[in-house]
């Protein structure tokens, strides 16, 4: 069986953290670790959640083309490197990249076999619900992230699935469908034959 590169983004407050958590804990993903240059937050573990570089590391990791794919986030540069994804590839472990839609977009390019979930909230006023319950950020903060959410909704469909993250349970029930339905798929072939 070949082993699965998932893919998922979704717009800040649309409940994707959990989903991944949930595709690891159950369906026993490995998580794509990527580099950052985000400061890390409590609980954050070097190596789990992330590797915290600075910017002049992740600079010359770019200039070296360490990186399969990068993207500034909220002002702070992420990265997959290619030595995280052939690892887990070379191992043939199912592998989840939690990645921001700019990342999503120049990955399809590199791995077209990867499968690409994009995480929906059900609509843009629930997802400012949730992000005002949360209740962590700042009105101009919450403003950025809601505009920013409004546009990288407009990449929906460019991705293969799109999950609505409306319960977590029904949502997590749409990635095992995907998963499931992905791993009966052969790789596809540009042409029907004749
Ligand atoms: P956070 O700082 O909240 O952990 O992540 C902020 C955003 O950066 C999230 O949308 C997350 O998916 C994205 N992100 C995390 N790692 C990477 C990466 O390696 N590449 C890209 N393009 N985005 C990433």
């Amino acid at each position: 069986m070949r082993a699965l590169l998932l893919v998922v983004s979704a717009p800040s407050g649309a409940g994707k953290t959990t989903l991944c958590r949930l595709l690891i804990e159950r369906l026993g993903f490995r998580f794509s670790v990527s580099h950052t240059t985000r400061p890390p937050r409590p609980g954050e573990e070097e190596g789990r959640d992330y590797y915290f570089v600075s910017r002049e590391e992740f600079e010359s990791m770019v200039s070296r083309g360490e990186f399969v794919e990068w993207a500034e986030v909220h002002g702070h540069l992420y990265g997959t490197s290619r030595a995280e994804v052939e690892e887990a590839l070379a191992r043939g472990e199912d592998l989840l990249l939690d990645i921001d839609v700019q990342g999503a977009s120049s990955l399809r390019r590199f791995f077209p076999e990867a499968v690409f979930v994009f995480v929906a909230p059900p609509s843009l006023s629930e997802l400012e619900r949730r992000l005002r319950a949360r209740g962590t950020e700042t009105e101009e903060v919450l403003q950025r992230r809601l505009a920013r959410a409004r546009e990288e909704m407009t990449f929906a469909p460019w991705f293969d699935y799109v999950v609505v993250n409306d319960e977590v349970e029904r949502a997590f029930g749409d990635l095992v469908a995907i998963v499931r339905a992905e791993r009966c798929r052969p790789p596809r072939l540009p042409l029907w034959p004749r």
